[in-house]
């Protein structure tokens, strides 16, 4: 098999109820700029990086994933993903401007598609194709019902509905308001309304100063919050090892790192508790489990950040043994041809050949890059 082509896609998606908000980010639009990589035979490869949906900045994902990687890719054996993920992180001109950023969310993009035509070729999902089981369960925890712009009302009515109708026993809330006293108030209405049995989590979106980190996380505690996900700088490894020091809570974090080596630098400085991974942050699959195995060899559990919306990373936690949960938020399912499936709770193995990117012909249809 060999490449023949690639040809850019950008996909914006809206999120829930026209807009969201953390402690420093409001979107409207989830975006999925990528790439289909043709090949000599009838099999196209789907893999997409995940982004705030801002045009100007996608259109560079897909331009250096096109114009830059591409001709590097021509007439490979995209089977081969691991030799090619290697030349072309590697390649002098494109690491001279940058071994993370535009480059590595356009390499994430192309690694993922590699992998998307090795399992089809295989004619296996991905997980199978991994090594996975269909058996092992993978719980699924819901971030899509506590957001920062939600009212208090809608926060717990929506956190109710996700434990109550929906049969989630996790879910997760931003934190970050302006004052202590609103995340104290939504975290206590949230922890009232599910119960003691579900597990909470939260979530400061890198906001806080290490004061106020310690302030707020020396609190969490009294709602047995899981974790505090990036409660300060996203890349300080110092500040958050200060934190850890500090607070009861375990941390959480890796969302916005780029590059197993500083997974490797916070896992090290014990500065993180709960990894979590993202494949399109991470240059794709073949990073990804790198991290992965790193995080597992300390005991730490992998808990990705779902920039893909948790499409690919459905098929790693079937197959890699430190993952038993991982985030759902919903955005990308009616755009994907074989949307994430969850029961009672828990990810159901996706049966169709392939990483899980694939999207529907109306969504490609949908595609304006002029
Ligand atoms: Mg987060």
């Amino acid at each position: 098999m060999k490449i023949t082509r690639l040809v850019p896609i950008i996909l914006h998606a809206p999120v829930t109820r026209g807009g969201i908000a953390d402690s420093t980010h409001s979107i409207s639009h989830w975006g999925a700029p990528g790439v289909a990589i043709h090949t000599d035979t009838d099999l196209v490869g789907y893999g997409f990086s995940g982004t705030h949906a801002h045009l100007p900045a996608d259109r560079l994902i897909v331009d250096c994933a096109v114009d830059s990687y591409g001709p590097l890719l021509l007439g490979e054996d995209p089977r081969e993903v691991r030799y090619l993920w290697e030349k072309l992180h590697k390649h002098p001109p494109i690491q001279w401007v940058g071994r993370s950023g535009i480059t590595h969310l356009a390499l994430g993009a192309i690694d993922i598609a590699l992998w998307d035509l090795k399992a089809k070729a295989a004619g296996e999902p991905l997980w199978k194709l991994l090594g996975g089981s269909a058996s092992k369960p993978v719980e699924a925890y819901n971030t899509d019902g506590g957001w920062l712009n939600w009212p208090l009302d809608t926060l717990v009515a929506d956190c109710r509905r996700m434990v109550e109708v929906e049969g989630y026993r996790a879910v997760k809330i931003k934190v970050g308001a302006p004052d202590l006293a609103t995340d104290l108030r939504r975290l206590a209405a949230v922890r009232e309304a599910v119960g003691p049995g579900i597990r909470v989590m939260t979530d400061a979106n890198g906001k806080l100063t290490l004061p106020e980190a310690i302030r707020l996380g020396r609190r969490l505690a009294e709602f047995d919050v899981v974790w505090f996900e990036e409660p300060t700088t996203f890349d300080d490894v110092l500040a958050h090892r200060r934190l850890a020091e500090s607070i009861e809570t375990p941390i959480a974090l890796g969302e916005q790192l780029y590059l197993a080596h500083q997974f490797r630098d916070f896992i090290h400085a014990g500065a993180v508790h709960f990894v979590q991974p993202d494949v399109v942050r991470l240059a794709g699959v073949t990073e990804w489990w790198q991290v992965a195995d790193l995080a597992h060899s300390y005991s730490l559990p992998v808990v990705p950040h779902v920039g893909d919306m948790c499409q690919v990373h459905q098929h790693l936690c079937f197959a890699h043994a430190g993952c038993r949960l991982l985030e759902y938020i919903p955005w990308l399912r009616d755009w994907m041809l074989h949307p994430a499936q969850i029961q009672d709770g828990f990810f159901v193995a996706p049966d169709s050949p392939g990483a899980g990117m694939e999207p529907t012909p109306k969504a490609l249809a949908k595609i304006n890059l002029a």
